[in-house]
C-alpha cells in the first residue's frame, strides 16, 4: 500500500466524511507552484489551496514576516491587548478598497465569518433584516453563509431550517440564457412577492462566481445593484473572497466596473495560506454595531496579519495585477485552441488568471457534463496536475494557479491538462480510468 493510501485509510477511519478531500494525495511539501506528495511524487498546482496562495506557496516574504512575527508574539487577543499588525494592515487595506469614501476594517478569521460580519454590520447600519444573495452564489458554511449560499447540495442539504428573510435571485449567466435584465427582474418580483425594499438590509453578490463556476458579472449589473441599493439605502456587499487581491488581474475584480462598494468581504489569499479574513467598508456603516459586537479569539492573529502586509508587499513589488492579465490570456489561448478540437469543451472564460472551461455534452451549454469534469480532476492527477471543478452543475474546471508561477511550469501545467482532456473524450478511456 502506498503512504498516499495509507494515509487515506487512516484518514477515512479518523475524520468525518462531511469533510471530503478530492484527491487522495497527501501533502508533505510545497513551494511556488509545486507540491509533492508523500510518495514523493511532484505535482504542478493549479488549485492555490481554492484561491489561497496567489503569492505560491511558501512566499520567501510572508514566510519571513511570519516568521518574525512567530518571534516577538503569536498571540494576545486583539479584543485584549491589540498590536501594531493589525491596525497596519487596516490602514493599507483601507487605502487599497475602491472609491473615495472613507473606509474602516475589521479581522475575522474565515471567509464565512466574514460574510456573517458583513451581515451584521448591515443590519445594525439599516435597521432592518432582509438578505439578497444570487443562485450558484457561494458565501460559506457557517449558519448565515450557508442560506446565503444558492446551491443546495453538498451545501445546504440536510442543514435547515436557515435563517429567515434570504432570499435568491438567477445571477446573470449569459452561456446559460440568464441576461442582466432577468436578473434584475428577479430582484423586482422579490420586492414585490417577498419583501419591500425597505426591509432589505443588504444584497450580497461575487463580482465573478467562484463555486458557483467562474461566471463574470457583467459590470453594467454591478452598477444597477448599485443604483437598486443607493436607491433604497440597501448595503450593497460585494464579496471578494476568491476574486480578490489581484487574481482577476485588479487588486478587487469589483475594480473592473468602477463602482465602490458599501462592505468588502476578503479571505483567502489576504494572508498566503495564514487564516484571516476581513470585512472593509465605508466607516460610517462599519462603525454601526456597538463596541463588543464584532470579534473573536483569533479575530486579526498577529502572524497573518504580518503575513498579510508581506502578501500586499509582494503583490505590489511582483506586479501580480499584470502578471494575472498574461495569465490569463496565455491560459484562455491554449485551452480556445484545445477547444477547436475538443468538442467537450463548450466555453473557456476569464477575468485575469480567473479561468474556467465548461465541459459539456454535444456542445450544449443545457448538457452539463459533471462526471467528465469529475473524471479529468482525478486523471489530471494521476498526470501530476492539480485543478479543482465547480459549478452549479459540477461541470466546470476552474483554473487557480499562483499568479507567481513561472511561464515555463504553466505552460507544463496546460500541457497535461490538454493531453488529459485529450486522452478522455478521444477514446472510451473515461470508465478506464480509476475511480
Ligand atoms: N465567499 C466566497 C466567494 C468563497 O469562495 C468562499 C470559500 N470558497 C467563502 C465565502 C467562504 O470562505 P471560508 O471557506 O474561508 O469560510
Amino acid at each position: 500500500m502506498s503512504k498516499n493510501e495509507d494515509l487515506q485509510k487512516r484518514r477515512d477511519t479518523a475524520i468525518a466524511r462531511g469533510i471530503a478531500n478530492q484527491l487522495p494525495v497527501f501533502v508533505e511539501r510545497a513551494r511556488n507552484a509545486e507540491l509533492w506528495d508523500a510518495d514523493g511524487r511532484r505535482y504542478i498546482d493549479f488549485a492555490a489551496g481554492i484561491a489561497v496562495v496567489n503569492t505560491g506557496h511558501v512566499h520567501p516574504e510572508v514566510q519571513a514576516a511570519a516568521a518574525r512575527q512567530l518571534e516577538a508574539f503569536t498571540h494576545t487577543c486583539f479584543m485584549v491587548t491589540p498590536y501594531e499588525v493589525a491596525v497596519e494592515l487596516a490602514e493599507r487595506l483601507n487605502r487599497l478598497a475602491p472609491g473615495p469614501t472613507p473606509k474602516k476594517s475589521i479581522f475575522v478569521t474565515t471567509g464565512a465569518e466574514a460574510v456573517e460580519n458583513a451581515v451584521k454590520i448591515a443590519r445594525a447600519h439599516t435597521g432592518r433584516s432582509g438578505v439578497i444573495a444570487f443562485g450558484g452564489g457561494f458565501h460559506g458554511r457557517t449558519f448565515m453563509a450557508m442560506a446565503l449560499t444558492g446551491k443546495i447540495a453538498p451545501y445546504k442539504a440536510s442543514f435547515g431550517p436557515f435563517p429567515a428573510e434570504i432570499y435568491h435571485a438567477p445571477f446573470p449567466i449569459g452561456y446559460h440564457g440568464v441576461s442582466v435584465s432577468d436578473s434584475l427582474a428577479a430582484i423586482e418580483h422579490i420586492f414585490k412577492y417577498d419583501i419591500e425594499p425597505a426591509r432589505v438590509a443588504a444584497i450580497i453578490v461575487e463580482p465573478v462566481l467562484g463555486e458557483g463556476g467562474f461566471y463574470i458579472a457583467p459590470p453594467e449589473f454591478l452598477h444597477a445593484l448599485r443604483r437598486l441599493c443607493d436607491q433604497h439605502g440597501i448595503v450593497l456587499v460585494i464579496d471578494e473572497i476568491q476574486t480578490g487581491f489581484a487574481r482577476t488581474g485588479r487588486m478587487f475584480a469589483v475594480e473592473y466596473s468602477g463602482i465602490e462598494p458599501d462592505l468588502m468581504t476578503l479571505a483567502k489569499s489576504l494572508a498566503g495560506g495564514f487564516p484571516l479574513a476581513a470585512v472593509v467598508g465605508k466607516a460610517s456603516i462599519m462603525d454601526a454595531p456597538a463596541p463588543g459586537g464584532l470579534g473573536g479569539t483569533y479575530a486579526g492573529s498577529p502572524i497573518a496579519c504580518a503575513a498579510g502586509l508581506a502578501v500586499l508587499g509582494a503583490i505590489e513589488k511582483e506586479q501580480l495585477c499584470e502578471r494575472a492579465v498574461r495569465m490569463g490570456t496565455i491560459m484562455v489561448q491554449a485551452l480556445r485552441e484545445a477547444a477547436r478540437t475538443i468538442p467537450a469543451i463548450g466555453e473557456v472564460r476569464n477575468l485575469g488568471a480567473m479561468v474556467a472551461m465548461e465541459l459539456v455534452k454535444n456542445g450544449d451549454p443545457y448538457q452539463p457534463d459533471a462526471e467528465l469534469t469529475k473524471a479529468l480532476v482525478k486523471h489530471a492527477a494521476s498526470k501530476g496536475l492539480v485543478i479543482l471543478s465547480c459549478g452549479i452543475y459540477g461541470n466546470v474546471i476552474r483554473l487557480l494557479a499562483p499568479l507567481t508561477v513561472s511561464d515555463e511550469i504553466m505552460r507544463e501545467g496546460l500541457g497535461i491538462l490538454i493531453a488529459a482532456m485529450r486522452e478522455l473524450t478521444a477514446t472510451p478511456m473515461r470508465a478506464a480510468v480509476p475511480a
